[in-house]
């Protein structure tokens, strides 16, 4: 019997580890909680949702819906205990959290070929020992010991550790006599008031960014802030790079015209409706890694937002991933470790996915993808057509440049032949195309003793 050492008991891996199980593979998971914690799971259970309970959409003509009907099709264990216990979301499909991970853990103690032992790995030589391949799949709150050893292997560039979101403030705590509704050239785009527009007068810009550049951060250290993404850049860092910068990007006063001087204000902060009710307001492009009392302090110093209560302060989260397309095959494998005695494959969002239903996929295709690279065969080729194929040729093709974690979607999926201007009747192609893809896929995998447990 071939051993494999999966890394990581969340979504993917616990996914990967239940397909393979049924393939005969003997599999040793091991998850480091509850002995350690990360910082958003909070039990030692497998497959805990770290944030909403929500899956997304069911519906068939969309991408997160296609996604679905392959987990469905290709026999996921993690899908079905969502299905078992799904609560009442519309068109989505949403868990009771703590019954849906009780419910795979339960199913990984009840199996046979598992092992689930509960310890940090610290190293992937650790997790190659006495292995014949080894699955990564400790996702976006990957240990420091091992993000560490994983780094020295793809290379300081080719790995990221943070992204970053913005605050929310109360609609109703901010002062309606300075903020004015206005969109960027209201006139020419017709669609005036989207914004709300905080304006800053020359003098009130450079004390804001003095205290800005100067507040206390939560990550103060230089080499961890080094790693951030360049798309998400907090605007401290901004402001760290030129007073001017951030009035030259996220403040920029173009194509607004403040009606209390009748002038294009010195700078401005745009904030948009979080919620279809304008209840809430996210303050566009602040994306901060100040701690929550500076962000309380400095940015009640924006003109209008004095009094300013936060829904939701700015939060930079661990959110660890590799550059996929420069180091991962389509079969989810470490290009360097083709050739290598023991292969290492890399599933979930640190293989660069996002979202539950992509993570959950990603531990299929690795689970069929080891099968296969241990038995000496060739997978059959994931189609394009399909929700995850299109993800992955996306993510794993190296012509792909500044590779950002990323869901399904039909920007991503391969044209279709015949151009459709229905949006519905487009998107219900696309998930015909796909499920027609699907059948055929379904079918070579069956065809190579790849799919134990799919039902009819
Ligand atoms: P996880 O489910 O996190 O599983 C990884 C597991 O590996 C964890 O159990 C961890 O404890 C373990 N581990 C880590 N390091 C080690 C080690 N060295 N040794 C042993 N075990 C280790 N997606 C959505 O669709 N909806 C959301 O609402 C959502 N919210 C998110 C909120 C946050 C804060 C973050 C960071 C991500 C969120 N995501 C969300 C994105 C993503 O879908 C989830 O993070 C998803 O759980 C990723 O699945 P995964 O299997 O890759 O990782």
């Amino acid at each position: 019997t071939k051993h494999i050492t999966i890394v990581g008991a969340g979504l993917a891996g616990s996914e990967a580890a239940l397909t393979l199980a049924d393939l005969g593979f003997a599999i040793h998971l091991v998850e480091m909680r509850p002995e350690k914690q990360t910082c958003v799971h909070k039990t030692g259970l497998c497959a805990e949702l770290v944030c909403s309970n929500s899956l997304k959409s069911m519906k068939a003509d969309s991408a997160a819906g296609m996604l679905k009907a392959e987990l469905a099709a290709l026999g996921s264990h993690v899908f079905a205990a969502a299905q078992a216990h799904a609560v009442a979301a519309g068109g989505a499909l949403a868990v009771d959290r703590e019954a849906f991970a009780r419910e795979v853990t339960d199913r990984i103690a009840a199996h046979p070929n598992v092992t689930l032992e509960h310890a940090e790995v610290c190293s992937i030589e650790q997790a190659c020992k006495g292995s014949d391949a080894v699955v990564l799949a400790s996702g976006p709150l990957t240990s420091d010991a091992l993000a560490a050893s994983l780094q020295q292997l793809t290379g300081v560039d080719r790995m990221a550790f943070y992204d970053a979101a913005a605050p929310i403030v109360m609609a109703d705590s901010l002062d309606g006599g300075k903020l004015f509704r206005q969109s960027r050239y209201e006139d020419a785009s017709g669609d005036a008031g989207d914004y709300l527009n905080a304006p800053f007068t020359r003098e009130e810009y450079e004390r804001f960014i003095e205290e800005l550049v100067a507040a206390e951060r939560v990550i103060a250290r230089d080499f961890e802030t080094r790693d951030l993404f360049q798309a998400c850049q907090p605007i401290e860092e901004i402001a760290r790079k030129g007073a001017d910068a951030p009035r030259f990007g996220t403040l920029k006063p173009v194509g607004l015209t403040d009606p209390a001087t009748g002038r294009r204000p010195w700078a401005a902060l745009q904030l948009r409706a979080e919620d279809a009710h304008g209840e809430s307001y996210n303050l566009v492009g602040f994306q901060t890694n100040l701690t929550f009392p500076e962000q309380r302090r400095v940015f009640r110093m924006i003109p209008g937002l004095e009094n300013a209560e936060f829904a939701r302060y700015g939060v930079m989260h661990r959110n660890t991933f590799i550059n996929a397309p420069q180091l991962l095959t389509p079969l989810l494998q470490l290009r360097s470790t083709v050739d290598a005695e023991v292969p290492v494959f890399v599933a979930g969002q640190l293989a660069g996915t996002e979202g539950y239903c992509e993570a959950v996929r990603s531990g299929l295709h690795v689970a069929f993808s080891v099968a296969s690279c241990l038995r000496g065969i060739d997978a059959p080729k994931l189609p394009a057509q399909t929700a995850f194929g299109a993800l992955m040729a996306y993510a794993t093709d190296p012509a792909t440049v500044d590779y950002q974690p990323m869901h399904v979607n039909f920007g991503i999926m391969e044209p279709l032949p015949q151009r459709i201007r229905n949006k519905r009747e487009r998107y219900a192609a696309y998930a015909a195309r796909g499920q027609a893809a699907l059948a055929r896929y379904r079918e070579e995998l069956a065809a190579c003793g790849l799919l134990p447990c799919a039902g009819d």
